[in-house]
């Protein structure tokens, strides 16, 4: 067991250091991400715009020319209603001129709305692509930035990496999430703290004496009753290598 808390404050030594690389790097990570999400929105959008627009203007053109064959038709009636025989042919080419009448203002209604629908389009589409222009300005300058950091902070990392995959190596897994699962929950993300004169390290609080006792020995995983984190004794937390009886 004592094997066990010792990889685990090795452990904690380990992320408390990641995390402070993290935080060097500010929130230029989550900038990166919002921006390449803003990114992609206005990609789509300009994508649903454009199909808009198209679909506007070629609907518009069909409307056109179906006014213009009905116009030609309403010219047919007209010059047949001048050779007809009697008031029922008359009649009937009436009804056809009226109802072709009423298809081309209807169509020319039409026409207007997939003119201004295709038009505003053009025009939002206009907006977006300098917003998408605005957005691949910032997001490179934010990449940029986070490269610099990244690479004075990279070589770190990756010793941290490998020395963290070695400690954990000998970590049952339930335990592991335990101290993912503190870690998560506490700010600093503190899971694994040492004894510190009788009391927990994390939350100062006192620790009873025969606890103390126990924990000495490291027989067994010991939580803090006040603040839920894992103690080790001290001698684990000096980094002494014999266990104080
Ligand atoms: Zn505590």
């Amino acid at each position: 067991m004592e094997d066990t808390l010792r990889r685990l404050y090795e452990l904690q030594k380990i992320d408390t250091n990641l995390d402070e690389l993290e935080e060097m790097k500010g929130d230029l990570p989550l900038q990166v991400k919002e921006l390449e999400d803003q990114y992609a929105q206005r990609k789509t959008e300009l994508a649903n715009l454009e199909a808009t627009m198209k679909q506007s203007f070629a609907e518009r053109d069909l409307a056109d020319s179906d006014i213009v064959s009905l116009r030609e038709k309403v010219e047919r009636y007209k010059s047949q209603q001048l050779e007809v025989r009697n008031n029922k042919e008359y009649d009937a080419l009436t009804r056809e001129m009226d109802s072709a009448v009423a298809s081309i203002a209807k169509l020319e209604k039409e026409m207007q709305d997939l003119e201004n629908k295709g038009t505003t389009a053009r025009t939002d589409i206009e907006t977006v692509k300098l917003q998408i222009v605005e957005l691949e300005k910032t997001l490179e300058e934010k990449r940029v930035a986070l490269a610099e950091v990244s690479k004075e902070t990279d070589a770190e990392e990756n010793e941290y990496r490998k020395a963290r995959t070695r400690a954990v190596e000998g970590i049952k897994r339930p335990l592991l999430e335990t101290y993912q699962r503190i870690r998560d929950s506490k700010r600093g993300g503190k899971a694994i703290v040492g004894l510190v004169r009788g009391a927990c390290g994390g939350c100062f609080n006192l620790v009873p004496p025969q606890k103390v006792l126990e924990l000495r020995q490291s027989k067994r995983i010991y939580m803090c009753e006040h603040c839920g984190r894992i103690l080790v004794p001290s001698q684990i937390a000096e980094g002494k290598e014999t266990a104080a009886q």
